[in-house]
């Protein structure tokens, strides 16, 4: 079998007990005769997977019944749009932060249907840095506060969350969900695309303190959280091989440490590949040292006209998906849950024996 290291930002690598695990069940399911994609979402082993799916993620995260867990469609970018049709009203200001592309791209969407106040925005820094807490400007009375706990393309990460005064504090964690502890507690809503740390493309996870939902907002009743959380994700037919893959997913975590194992797993990953960018001088990362993700590394090289040759020897050597966002490039290496510390071993030797040969 020829497996290579994945370093994509998403789709992202899964697991590959969990890729062998849903393909021994792919022609017949639990001796169904079936596969898991063939089945209606409303039977009853269909049911039970989605069950124990979010059994599984409310255990793993400790989320308590004063939050609805939904597994929905569309993306994170719907998310954009949904979140203030849903925990809003017309007229009411909602705050937000701006630390990088996808909160910017949440930014727009906001705009179109509320009034923002954007809180601090790290134009600055070239979203390299966030902006210093103290010159945040907070509206007392907000609707919520959103923020993304980690710009996948700037590779940018909130260690803890921000400070709100009392607002419903709205978080994009769609790269670091389920990537260590957290305190859902804090949270308003928290809401994930599964296609970087838990699954498949085409199931969104949104996790919503339900009394923050108000009846007949939004009027209508698909874009309406609490109807799909009352119709338990299932108005429509829902993405059901991304929510099976999703719970293999959660009980793969579970047996690795849970979030505190994945917690300890990710910082040491990320602590060596930093380590071997800060301790050359052929490499640089650019993000200050208290905001540099777990997630997503981004660095450059100090030759960039070596940008492709890089990338053509590095997928040579089984190592694939380093290119950079197209708007900022230079390299990213995602090493979300399911990348092995054997793949940070095997690009950080790579990189040195790179650098070697052209320094
Ligand atoms: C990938 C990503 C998105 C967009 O997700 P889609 O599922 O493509 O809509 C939004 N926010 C963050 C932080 C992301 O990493």
């Amino acid at each position: 079998m020829a497996r290579v290291f994945n370093f994509s930002a998403g789709p992202a690598a899964l697991p590959l007990e969990v890729l062998e695990e849903a393909q021994a069940g792919l022609t017949d399911w639990q001796g169904s005769g079936m596969s898991v994609m063939e089945v209606s979402h409303r039977s009853k082993p269909f049911i039970a997977v989605a069950e124990q799916a979010e059994a599984d993620i409310r255990e793993l995260m400790n989320i308590s019944d004063d939050y609805s867990v939904m597994f929905l469609q569309g993306g994170a970018t719907q998310q954009f749009a949904l979140i203030p049709m849903n925990l809003s009203d017309e007229g009411q200001t909602i705050d937000q932060l701006v630390t990088g592309s996808w909160s910017k791209k949440a930014l727009k969407e906001g705009k179109a249907l509320r009034n923002v106040n954007v809180v601090a925005d790290g134009a600055d820094s070239n979203y390299a840095d966030v902006p210093a807490i103290d010159s945040w400007q907070l509206t007392s009375d907000a609707a919520y506060f959103h923020y993304c706990a980690n710009e996948t393309i700037g590779g940018l990460e909130f260690h803890a969350p921000p400070e709100t005064g009392g607002v419903p504090l709205v978080a994009d964690m769609s790269s670091t969900i389920l990537s260590r502890p957290i305190d859902v507690n804090k949270f308003g809503l928290i809401y994930a695309g599964a296609q970087k740390n838990i699954g498949p493309a085409g199931l969104t996870i949104v996790i919503v303190r339900k009394d923050l939902l108000k009846e007949g907002r939004p009027g209508s009743n698909i874009l309406n959280y609490k109807a799909h959380a009352e119709g338990g994700s299932m108005m429509n037919t829902p993405p059901t091989f991304a929510w099976y893959m999703a719970g293999l997913v959660f009980a793969w975590i579970k047996r690795n440490g849970g979030l505190e194992g994945m917690g300890e797993f990710n910082q040491s990953k990320a602590a060596k590949l930093y380590a071997a960018i800060d301790g050359s001088d052929f490499y640089a990362n650019p993000v200050a040292l208290d905001y540099r993700s777990w997630m997503n590394i981004p660095f450059t090289l100090a030759k960039p006209e070596l940008d492709g040759d890089f990338l053509a020897k590095a997928e040579a050597a089984g190592l694939m998906n380093l290119k950079g966002h197209r708007s900022v490039g230079g390299m990213r290496a995602s090493i979300y849950n399911a990348v092995s510390m054997d793949a940070i071993d095997a690009l950080v030797s790579f990189m040195e024996e790179f650098e070697r040969s052209n320094a």
